[in-house]
């Protein structure tokens, strides 16, 4: 997919791994991001999905959603949500391409109301990666490959994290959220990661 000629340039930070930036993934830094609280143990990985407008695919809009630059007046559907205030670590686009809006280390703002074990407040010990797509449509070979790949780096980087420890938005927010949803192949995410 094109993307926009307007994107801020990769940030550098003084350290990008001990932040948790993916060096492989293409790096757009949200504002929408803050400190975990101290001495958390990142041990839970949430799986989403996102499409804008929803149901279809290829464009800039989610980036601009997650950058704070999403238009309000581009589709009937943004105007309600363009001042939400929303991220995720992770975004892999259909053509299994890699953008990391948050360092690892740090908290995104993907789960919202949540609660994982009996533990609320997912986005504190969680790191989340959004597929673009909708429930019930398949998702590509692609980002299937990208998805194992990013969360073997996952599982080395934060061992607490396990194959066990691996959950859906709709597993955390039941009854309120539905992603990643049915078409969500999770045996065949989980024998890749393998
Ligand atoms: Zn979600």
């Amino acid at each position: 997919m094109p993307e926009r000629h307007d994107e801020s340039p990769t940030e550098r930070v003084a350290d990008p791994d001990a932040e948790g930036w993916i060096d492989w993934a293409h790096h757009l830094p949200s504002p929408n991001q803050d400190a975990r609280p101290p001495d958390t143990r990142i041990d839970l990985l949430v799986i989403h999905n996102i499409s804008l407008p929803p149901g279809e695919f290829g464009g800039h809009w989610i980036q601009d959603l997650f950058l704070n630059r999403l238009d309000p007046d581009a589709h009937p559907y943004f105007a309600p949500i363009a001042r939400i205030r929303v991220s995720s670590h992770l975004l892999i686009r259909r053509d299994g391409s890699l953008i990391q809006f948050v360092p690892c280390e740090r908290r995104a703002w993907h789960a919202g109301i949540s609660s994982y074990e009996g533990r609320e407040r997912c986005n504190d010990y969680s790191i989340g990666i959004e597929l673009e797509g909708a429930d019930l449509t398949p998702f590509e070979d692609l980002q299937y490959r990208t998805l194992a790949d990013c969360t073997r780096w996952i599982l080395a980087r934060y061992p607490a994290i396990t194959l066990e420890r691996i959950a859906g938005h709709s597993d955390i927010a039941p009854g309120r959220k539905t992603d990643p949803g049915a078409a969500f192949d999770w045996r065949r995410y989980l024998d890749l990661c393998r």
